[in-house]
């Protein structure tokens, strides 16, 4: 896919911005030039594209509140000529932010409640994350986590890495670790650090590594970064995409570095106001992404933290979107929506009903055309397996939320709420 306004095919497309004129290619494929050239202030992102004096104030006061730092690799993305370009709608802080919206919340998803240990999120029965950096190589406008990322800097220090590590390691049932922030990746040897301390823990299965590096500084992926990486398999790199124009050459060269290493990337959009909240937008999205080994995993509602109720779509959009792809496209680009529900509830699956009506004898579903059909229940309704014994031998055993009502003899669950007023 080609940017419509950038000459994709000219490697130099960079020096038709003065300011950066007298780069090299070889500069501009360099993170490390990439990182000391980070656009932080009004001022400089005025030098790239046209931005009013007004604009320029506006950004600069927002920058009391909130970080603001973008790649030059992004700004080079925006379209100069429309106000609502997605890479300029994602990064470019606006007075919006400082508005707190009713219903808002500065920790919608209470992972600091579920934080038995400063840095660490414990929220389901078998994983957990981990908040290793408060650090990204651009902040988002929509950043759930603003109230840390967007207003403090650093990493986690050396005696909380310990202190996380010892939980994980008293805790058996924890199989799959999600490193993140911040962006998991521009810790540097830190993230070795933490690799290397995870894998000495014999039940962890998996480490996720959470980062939007392939979209806002591709070149950050090199040759001795994926080398780490594969030290420490299986590791599951998670990045997030937003819209189809971010699969630029350079980020598919970084996601073909990866899965060509043996690293599979799964991507997490957030649905975004007037950036990707269309159905084409999202279906071109998914397509693309399969195109260079992505498998398209979530799209996530947009949570609700403070300050960001001007990206926030109708719940409907989302499902509108799903019925859109399901059916229309492979399965495969179809990822699952989620509402991350406030108050810590965790990821709550939203989607088009395509189960109609059911009976011990028929289910009948109706398909993506609208095409009406049954499909007959089988005679033999036992579906009790001979090695089920031995394989729950193996596996941590989560009997809470329905599979409780499933597996044990509880005829009900009862809110926390409802059991204290029963006392
Ligand atoms: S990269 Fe992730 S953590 Fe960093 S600002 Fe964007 S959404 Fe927040």
């Amino acid at each position: 896919m080609k940017l419509p306004y950038i000459n994709n095919t000219n490697p130099l497309y960079f020096q038709s911005f003065k300011i950066w004129k007298d780069v090299t290619r070889e500069q501009w494929d360099d993170y490390k030039w990439q990182m000391k050239n980070t656009i932080t202030t009004g001022e400089i992102l005025q030098q790239v594209i046209p931005i009013s004096e007004k604009e320029k104030e506006s950004i600069n006061s927002t920058l009391a509140k909130y970080k603001f730092a973008m790649t030059p690799y992004w700004a080079s993305l925006i379209d100069p000529h429309n106000p609502e370009c997605p890479f300029l709608l994602q990064a470019v802080p606006t007075p919006d932010e400082l508005k707190v919206s009713t219903g808002e919340f500065e920790d919608p998803l209470a992972e600091e409640v579920d934080s038995p240990v400063p840095g660490l999120t414990h929220r389901y029965p078998d994983r957990v994350l981990i908040l290793i950096t408060t650090i990204c190589s651009l902040y988002c406008r929509f950043c759930t986590r603003r109230r840390v990322i967007l207003d403090k800097e650093g990493h986690l220090e050396r005696g909380q890495m310990e202190r996380i590590l010892g939980y994980i390691g008293s805790h058996p049932e924890i199989r799959d670790v999600i490193l993140s922030g911040g962006d998991a990746v521009v810790t540097g040897s830190i993230l070795e650090t933490w690799l290397k301390g995870l894998r000495r823990i014999p039940h962890v299965e998996i480490i996720r590594v959470a980062s939007k590096i392939p979209c806002v500084m591709p070149m950050r992926i090199t040759e001795e970064l994926v080398s780490v990486l594969k030290k420490y398999t299986p590791i599951y790199f998670m990045t997030h995409f937003n819209h189809p124009y971010e699969i630029t050459p350079e980020a598919k060269r970084a996601c073909d570095l990866l899965v060509e290493s043996g690293i599979p990337i799964m991507n997490q959009a957030v649905l975004l106001r007037k950036i990707n909240s269309d159905v084409l937008i999202m279906k071109r999205l998914m397509q693309e992404l399969l195109k260079i080994r992505v498998k398209p995993y979530y799209i996530y509602q947009c949570d609700l933290s403070e300050g960001i109720s001007h990206f926030r779509t109708p719940v409907q959009k989302g499902i509108e979107i799903i019925e859109a792809l399901r059916g229309h496209t492979s399965g495969l680009a179809v990822p699952e929506f989620v509402i991350d529900v406030p108050g810590g509830g965790g990821k709550v699956p939203v989607m088009p009903s395509y189960l109609i009506s059911q009976s011990d004898k028929k289910v009948i579903l109706r398909n993506y055309e609208g095409l009406i059909a049954s499909y007959p229940q089988p005679e033999e309704t036992n579906c009790d397996c001979s090695t089920a014994g031995e394989v729950a031998k193996e596996t941590f055993q989560d009997h809470t939320g329905l599979t409780e009502l499933f597996l044990k003899n509880n005829v009900s669950l009862e809110p926390h709420e409802v059991k204290d007023r029963t006392k």
